[in-house]
């Protein structure tokens, strides 16, 4: 009996021929917008030390409680594949004393995370994270300028439908005030409270905020609002974020009930929403983390950063524009084995000028070789066969306009070289 087909592993996925363009294209946006505002790009392992994640995450988040792929390697030291970019970029600038000349570094990066998560619509086990950090800079600035960056990059792939939610959470000095009025809150409210909820009201009460099981959600309604206990300096930190977003014609919501599900923010958080996808608004998020580098055993950095969820931006992106693909620029249909070793010659020079000339390896008629190079959507046909190499001409035919001319199969080469970059020409 035959063994059952391998499938992929649950909640993970292909992203296949005809989505990548897409994905590469979206790639190619957001790293020229980075570029152009002075962020370098950062490659970070995808597997840390587990304790990096506990210790910067948090304990009691969902992610380290429940979602990360940790296992012990063949030594026994505990791995885990990173549910997340930034403690990696932290632990990164702080291994290479990155703050030593100047604190100040702009890092962006994009790739797979790993989050062992219930899979549905825009809800992956692997799923990938465009990322940006700002190290070094505690001013205002920096929180407008990355919320700024997202409004533009949205822009440019023509994703309109989205909202900017900022809150503040505040600071060591004034967050223990408000953390005090939220557990007295919570205590009432304890018996609508989920048992994850339960166990972190006292230590942890912000995190039952983020929770999303209903009764914890309707509890949370009359939670107060941290940005009434903010202290001074950590207000006027966000009337300045809020100021120069309107300065700068960015659109935002003040959201009052938004905290993030990781332990390490601190004053601007932000999150994009996006009504394009269901359940699953948040298309970004990031926030600021002054206290990460410092308590990771660096020194006192201040920084924020985002991170763009890749699969949900591709899927908003994907319902305006459809993906399209490079047709070949020609189809070189060859008879007999002469004819193909030429034409094998031929595309690989055509090749190397940025032609695409595809053509048939097996002995397909040329009946079936003219089938295919129209599936293809060829723009031009070269038919070579027998006669044409005995006469020395071959016919190159236009698909649009039908017309044919006869090339000497000499200068084959550099006449279609100079015929695609007139049609280049005519079309730039
Ligand atoms: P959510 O509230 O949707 O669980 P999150 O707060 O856990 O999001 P972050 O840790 O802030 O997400 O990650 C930033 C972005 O990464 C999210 O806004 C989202 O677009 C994307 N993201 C997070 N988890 C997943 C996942 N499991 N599958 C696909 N995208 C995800
Ligand atoms: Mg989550």
């Amino acid at each position: 009996m035959s063994q059952p087909n391998i499938q992929l592993i649950r909640g993970f996925k292909d992203i296949l021929p005809g989505e990548t363009e897409l994905w590469q294209q979206i790639e190619r946006t957001a790293i020229a917008l980075f570029e152009d505002f002075g962020y370098r790009e950062i490659r970070i392992p995808i597997m840390e030390k587990t304790e990096l994640f506990a210790r910067s995450i948090g304990e009691d988040t969902d992610i380290v409680e429940k979602e990360m792929y940790t296992f012990a390697d063949r030594k026994g030291d505990q791995l885990t594949l990173r549910p997340e970019a930034t403690a990696s970029i932290c632990r990164s600038y702080i291994q290479h004393k990155m703050y030593a000349q100047d604190p100040v570094r702009k890092f962006y990066t994009i790739g797979p995370m790993f989050r062992r998560e219930r899979p549905q619509k825009g809800r992956y086990r692997q799923f990938y994270q465009i990322d940006a950090e700002i190290f070094g800079v505690a001013a205002p600035y920096a929180d407008v300028e990355l919320i700024f960056l997202l409004r533009t990059l949205f822009e440019r792939l023509n994703v309109t439908d989205t909202t900017a939610h900022v809150n503040s959470l505040g600071c060591p000095v004034c967050r223990p005030r408000f953390k005090e009025a939220l557990s007295t809150l919570l205590a009432k409210a304890a018996s609508s409270l989920c048992s994850d909820c339960l166990r972190r009201k006292d230590r942890n009460p912000l995190r039952v905020m983020d929770c999303k099981v209903p009764g914890c959600r309707e509890a949370m309604k009359g939670a107060p609002a941290i940005l009434d206990y903010l202290c001074d300096d950590c207000s006027s930190h966000f009337s300045t974020v809020t100021d120069m977003l309107t300065q700068l014609g960015v659109p935002f919501n003040v959201d009052k009930q938004l905290v993030r599900g990781l332990d390490y923010y601190t004053r601007t958080a932000f999150e994009i929403q996006t009504g394009a996808l269901g359940a699953q608004s948040a298309v970004a998020g990031g926030g600021r983390y002054d206290g990460l580098v410092g308590s990771l055993g660096g020194p006192e950095v201040p920084a924020i950063g985002f991170a763009i969820g890749f699969d949900r931006l591709a899927e908003i992106v994907a319902l305006n524009a459809p993906a399209t693909i490079r047709p070949p620029d020609l189809y070189i249909a060859a008879l007999g084995e002469p004819a193909k070793k030429l034409a094998f010659e031929w595309s690989a020079a055509l090749g190397l000028k940025g032609i695409g000339a595809a053509m048939e390896y097996g002995g397909k008629s040329l009946k079936a070789q003219m089938k295919q190079a129209n599936r293809a959507g060829a723009g031009r046909v070269l038919i070579v066969g027998e006669s044409e190499l005995e006469s020395g001409m071959v016919a190159l035919r236009n698909m649009a306009d039908k017309t044919q001319k006869d090339i000497p199969v000499g200068v084959i080469v550099d006449t279609l070289i100079e015929t695609f970059s007139k049609k280049e020409q005519s079309i730039g």
